[in-house]
């Protein structure tokens, strides 16, 4: 069956949603990978307000519907992977992760302000926190290893 048969009579849904396209196709790659059906929606063509649509990812993952909930688990596996590679230069853990500077965001509204204001004032303004001694510090680009 053809690449186009597929598309057409598979019924496809949005697994995870990325702000950019780096991330996106890391995981799509990832999936491809591991015998997952999946395309990227490119957002970006939609009229609605395109602050609101960064705040929420502009990228689409979309998956068969059948697969969505292996190609979830694929991706828990991914973000695990990932987080294995970072360690903390302070105190050698693994128990980082990639946050949002400022983090403090307590509620969905201010989340989309913090999002909109770093995302203005600087392209990458995350940084790697280690939950075991607090050290922060640069994110390293999630480039394939
Ligand atoms: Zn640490």
């Amino acid at each position: 069956m053809s690449t186009d048969d597929k598309n057409h009579t598979m019924e496809f849904v949005v697994l995870q949603a990325y702000p950019n396209y780096v991330e996106a196709h890391i995981a799509m790659g990832y999936l491809e990978e591991e015998g997952i059906d999946g395309w990227l929606k490119d957002e970006n063509t939609v009229t609605i307000d395109p602050i609101l649509t960064n705040a929420v990812g502009g990228i689409k993952l979309m998956v068969a519907a059948g697969q969505a909930e292996k190609a979830w688990e694929l991706l828990q596996n991914l973000k695990k992977e990932q987080q294995a590679k970072l360690v903390c230069p302070k105190c050698g853990s693994h128990n980082i992760e990639l946050v949002s500077t400022p983090r403090k965001a307590s509620n969905w509204f201010s989340a989309i302000i913090a999002f909109f204001m770093t995302s203005f004032a600087m392209p990458v303004e995350k940084v790697q926190h280690c939950f075991d001694c607090g050290h922060e510090f640069p994110d390293t680009p999630m480039q394939e290893a």
